[in-house]
């Protein structure tokens, strides 16, 4: 789906600098402020701050929220959706038994108690390292 962004047309913000709403350094929380006062006044900001929670900005002043606010909204916009959003069930497959140098191989040692060879501890380590960095431990397609 295009994502409609008309509103944008319409933000309070448009034409300023855009570091007014990524505050950073010293003077953040004062910048943060003065961020939240333009969208005080924007009549686009109730779909700004959807927009900023479904594209999952992080960083900067979106729909007169702080990204600490944001973040928050966030994390009930998602444990919402979890909760009513109906997910079509993936067909049941057979499991393969867990191979060696995957995550799975990692947590089959860990369940069956063996001693956790390289190729795993490596894999799960990935797994660690792309889940820090994306928030999901999927390989990125
Ligand atoms: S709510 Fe704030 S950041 Fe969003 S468009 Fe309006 S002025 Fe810009
Ligand atoms: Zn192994």
């Amino acid at each position: 789906m295009i994502p409609n962004l008309d509103w944008m047309q319409h933000a309070a913000c448009a034409g300023m600098d855009a570091r007014v709403f990524f505050a950073t350094g010293n003077h953040a929380r004062a910048q943060v402020h003065a961020a939240q006062r333009v969208c005080a006044t924007c009549p686009v900001a109730a779909q700004c701050a959807d927009w900023a929670i479904q594209t999952g900005e992080r960083w900067g002043v979106w729909g007169g929220m702080s990204q600490h606010q944001l973040r928050q909204r966030r994390r009930r916009f998602t444990s919402r959706a979890k909760t009513t959003m109906t997910v079509p069930k993936a067909p049941v497959k057979k499991r393969e038994p867990a191979q060696c140098g995957t995550r799975s191989g990692y947590q089959k040692h860990l369940r069956e108690k063996t001693e956790i060879c390289g190729p795993c501890r490596q894999a799960n380590t990935d797994a660690d390292n792309r889940l820090r960095r994306t928030g999901t431990a999927t390989a990125a397609a």
